[in-house]
């Protein structure tokens, strides 16, 4: 895709991203109460209202360089451990993408170094009922789609099913990460509200690809 086409999928995206998750807000949030502190949802919408703010505030920036300002902007804004792994995911896939060209494998290959660096970062794996269970599987699927797809919107469609079916299958996992596996196996039966969110972000950018 053109990098002006690339510049519009992550402004559109994270656009619709902060509007998803504000929209959530208060369901994050409760899933976030069963098992950790209930403040997911409002961590997520502060670290995406800044880094919307951030890259409104850049002209003439490649697709690339918008998710290192996103990334940096949601980091600083949201705090904790989880706003630095987030804030990590943009900047990873940032510094991946560079300033392209921006081809199908290119994306595949920067999710890939997006999803590794978290679970660096997390000293985590799929299975930890974290949002590595709803990454992990999409960016599985969207390597398998984008060899046989066109278009990178398409394979991204096909992909999300995946995620979501990863998202939920973290309340049959207990977990081992996080603030939530202080609960052992108390945390069984909830849905894992990273993953939820995660979820959320991967709707919005495939949202921006079929927009733009
Ligand atoms: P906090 O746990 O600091 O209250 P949030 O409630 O905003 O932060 O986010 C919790 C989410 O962060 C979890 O649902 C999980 O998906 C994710 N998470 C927590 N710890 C890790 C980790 N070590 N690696 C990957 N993701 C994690
Ligand atoms: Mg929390």
């Amino acid at each position: 895709m053109s990098d002006a086409r690339a510049e519009a999928v992550i402004r559109l995206g994270l656009q619709k991203a902060e509007a998803a998750i504000r929209e959530n807000e208060q369901e994050l949030g409760r899933l976030d109460a069963a098992a950790g502190d209930g403040d997911h949802g409002a961590t997520m919408l502060r670290g995406l209202s800044a880094a919307t703010a951030a890259i409104n505030a850049v002209t003439g920036a490649t697709a690339g360089e918008l998710l290192i300002q996103a990334g940096a902007a949601f980091a600083d804004a949201s705090g904790g451990a989880s706003g630095a792994l987030y804030g990590a995911l943009f900047t990873t896939i940032g510094q991946k993408l560079g300033d392209g060209p921006f081809t199908g494998l290119a994306v595949c290959a920067a999710l890939q170094a997006g999803l590794d660096m978290i679970c660096k970062l997390g000293k985590t794996a799929p299975g930890d009922k974290t949002m590595v269970d709803a990454l992990a599987p999409f960016v599985v699927a969207l390597n398998a789609q984008a060899t046989t797809e066109h278009t990178l919107g398409s394979a991204w469609r096909a992909a999300l099913p995946a995620a979501a079916a990863g998202a939920a299958a973290t309340a049959n996992l207990v977990a081992r990460r996080g603030r939530s596996s202080r609960l052992g196996e108390r945390s069984l039966g909830h849905v894992d509200p990273g993953a939820i969110s995660l979820v959320y972000l991967l709707q919005s950018f495939g949202a921006a690809l079929d927009e733009v």
